[in-house]
């Protein structure tokens, strides 16, 4: 790719995308039947940095749905409405080395181990103020918008087919809604958390949330205060240690910064007071994490020298 003289990031973004362009291996989601229809080929990236400047390489304006990676924002909404020590006494902090939809709460609390994992990420859409599904959703869909920067819809197909399928959420919903943990009941909390993971974003969209973060809780581009910096840092810390399932201790070695991944194919990776990147492609590996997507981010953090930990 031949080099932009206005813009030098989107070239290295561009060689970036065709480094990893030709690998085939992975599978796009099928678990959730509508997510089967995702074009592996579909391929973008987008870096935002926390002056607001925005770089686009590929399909970066391409719309899928945020799935998991919605976790760590409405963590931080739940964290900014109620504080560490409320949200704490219903999710832990620990990462859980199980996958993402694992069986699995702290036995002597009844607490989900921490709020990355499904059980973890229902009981934080559970603690978001609103009385129904649709006054949560409505506070989650507000809070996303402000992270993105722009209005985001929800893809009803997704929705309908993720409701559909969705017992083992269901199942986890009413484990914690016995052991104590849950803030409503397991019906109001699936219907916010399946249709928060049904919102449709771009790269360019997670790259902007994810500046956000690295902010410490303004939106770089249009301002806005969205979330307060200790929310912000409890929950990059958080995507530190268990944002990638459970392949989170190997992403720390090797490309070292806070992130979260969902089965849409979509990742969220920041540097704190640096900036945020979103990635895209569908297919996935065993663990639900889009491999040319952590492609790209291993390619982008060894060329760069963005590990978090690096001594210089
Ligand atoms: N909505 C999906 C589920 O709960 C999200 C899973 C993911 O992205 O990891 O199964």
């Amino acid at each position: 790719m031949a080099v932009d003289l206005r813009d030098p990031l989107r070239s290295v973004l561009g060689s970036i995308l065709d480094e990893v362009r030709d690998r085939t291996d992975g599978e796009v989601a099928s678990y959730i039947p509508e997510l089967a229809k995702a074009d592996p080929r579909a391929l973008g990236i987008a870096l935002a940095s926390t002056h607001g400047v925005v770089h686009e390489a590929g399909d970066s304006a391409v719309e899928f749905t945020i799935q998991s990676v919605s976790k760590p924002f409405v963590f931080a909404l739940a964290l900014d409405a109620l504080g560490l020590e409320e949200v704490t006494r219903h999710v832990g902090l620990e990462p859980s080395g199980e996958p993402f939809n694992a069986i699995s709460l702290d036995e002597a609390s009844g607490r989900p181990l921490n709020p990355m994992i499904n059980a973890g990420a229902i009981v934080t859409s559970s603690l978001i103020p609103g009385d129904t599904a649709d006054e949560k959703f409505a506070r989650i869909r507000a809070g996303l918008q402000a992270f993105a920067g722009r209005e985001l819809d929800v893809d009803e197909a997704v929705f309908a087919s993720e409701a559909a399928t969705g017992d083992r959420n269901r199942a986890l919903a009413y484990l914690t809604r016995s052991a104590g943990t849950l803030a409503s009941t397991a019906e109001i909390a699936t219907t916010a958390y399946f249709r928060q993971c049904s919102l449709t974003v771009t790269a360019r969209d997670l790259a902007i949330m994810a500046a956000t973060l690295a902010t410490g809780g303004v939106n770089p581009v249009t301002g806005e205060r969205v979330v307060g910096e200790d929310a912000a840092r409890w929950t990059t810390a958080v995507m530190t240690s268990c944002g990638m399932y459970d392949a989170s201790g190997d992403w720390l070695v090797r490309v070292g910064l806070p992130a979260k991944s969902g089965v849409g194919g979509g990742i969220v990776a920041l540097q704190p007071g640096q900036f945020g990147i979103g990635t895209f492609s569908p297919p996935l590996d065993a663990r639900g994490n889009s491999v040319r997507g952590v492609a790209m981010l291993e390619a982008l953090s060894s060329q760069s020298g963005l590990h978090l930990l690096r001594h210089r």
